[in-house]
């Protein structure tokens, strides 16, 4: 059993930051090391806390596939805005699903915010509960709840669906696993990364024990981190001594929250209400075991057995983004948000064009919004 690199030198009069920074810098590191983060959450903080300009210059940080809504299927948002438009239904899903936009000819819908803005009862919702509460107020209208995001997003949705929900309010359900995106990528011919930051919520709640095939079958570094820039700091320290001294074991750095075997009330609750299958990523195409569906026990609460499947012939593109858009690698880690030639010009925050500028776990929105220019 391996001991934590992460605690052993004492932090003296520097704040904790600056502290493991100044380990970081002291380290013997002579050629360039590339680290992914996996989580939108990490991309945020490492980029307003300005870490990557802090870090020596060969030590990179790779933002990877960490945001839902940039990864969710242009089918499944085309499917929502016809359930709002053509069957009329209360469709409610969380706020940065809105503005997603999808393929379509000009002139027509292209993102939930157009559904509404063209008459459709389209809510956004913070969590479950507004859904189920939406449901019970409209006995005479159905419901249906568009809910996509990572584990920790549809470990509520799973618990909302064991607790039982009104017989009008149906899920539209775009879940997704996020190791098998990164175990895809260590599959691939080149990861393109080195060592990997492991989201520090999702193994709050499915345990750090998933991430554990990182070293194990890839014999890289990996660490677990929080989203301070403390804990990121020491996740990175720990990655790389792991890697200058070629050891390879998944460190915690988030312990107080991350604790074996994540929490279990809430694995349990995934583990009845959904079930695991083949998903498909946007712009990336289908991966094993990736997504969550809703389990066969559940099967009236599903919105894709109750109405008609839009989106059958016309839509099934392997996730295509917009002309031009290079989200997908974006996602993948393979090239850096500025690097897209849309980025800032066509682009922007309150004209997206890609789901990477849309949500607040997109890597292009985080770079913009801070202030990252085009990289020429
Ligand atoms: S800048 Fe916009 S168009 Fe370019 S990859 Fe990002 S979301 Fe797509």
């Amino acid at each position: 059993m391996h001991m934590p690199i992460t605690m052993d030198t004492p932090i003296k009069i520097m704040t904790e930051a600056q502290a493991w920074l100044e380990r970081i810098k002291g380290l013997p590191l002579k050629h360039r090391v590339r680290i992914m983060n996996v989580c939108g959450g990490h991309e945020r903080s490492v980029t307003l806390s300005g870490m990557r300009t802090a870090l020596p210059a060969n030590i990179e940080i790779i933002p990877g596939p960490g945001c839902p809504v940039c990864v969710c299927p242009e089918e499944d948002i085309y499917q929502a805005i016809q359930l709002a438009v053509t069957d009329g239904v209360i469709l409610v899903a969380f706020g940065d699903m809105l503005r997603v936009p999808v393929n379509v000819s000009k002139g027509d819908i292209r993102s939930l915010v157009e559904a509404r803005a063209a008459g459709a009862d389209v809510r956004p919702i913070a969590s479950p509960i507004e859904a189920r509460q939406i449901a019970t107020q409209n006995p005479e209208r159905q419901v249906v709840f568009f809910a996509a995001g990572f584990e920790t997003t549809t470990a509520p949705v799973a618990a909302m669906l064991v607790e039982g929900v009104p017989t009008n309010l149906s899920v539209l359900l775009s879940g997704r696993r996020t190791w098998p995106a990164v175990a895809m990528l260590l599959d691939s011919e080149d990861a393109g990364f080195d060592c990997l930051i492991a989201p520090g919520h999702v193994a709050t709640v499915m345990g750090p024990e998933e991430w554990e095939f990182v070293p194990r079958e890839h014999q890289l570094p990996a660490a677990v981190a929080g989203f301070n820039t403390e804990s990121l700091l020491a996740a990175t320290y720990s990655v790389l001594r792991q890697h200058l001294e070629g050891r390879q074991f998944l460190d915690n750095c988030y312990r107080g929250v991350v604790r074996p075997g994540g929490n279990p009330d809430a694995k349990a609750q995934l583990g009845t209400s959904m079930a695991v299958c083949n998903a498909n990523w946007r712009g990336i195409g289908e991966i094993p075991d990736s997504g969550f569906c809703i389990h066969p026990d559940y099967a009236a609460n599903d919105a894709r057995l109750r109405y008609d499947d839009y989106s059958a012939e016309q839509r099934r593109r392997a996730g295509q983004m917009p002309p031009g858009c290079d989200c997908a690698r974006v996602v993948l880690g393979r090239v850096y948000p500025n690097q897209c030639k849309l980025y800032g010009t066509a682009c922007t925050p309150r004209n997206p064009i890609g789901p990477c500028m849309v949500s607040d776990e997109g890597a292009c929105r985080i770079w913009l919004s801070s202030g990252v220019e085009y990289a020429a």
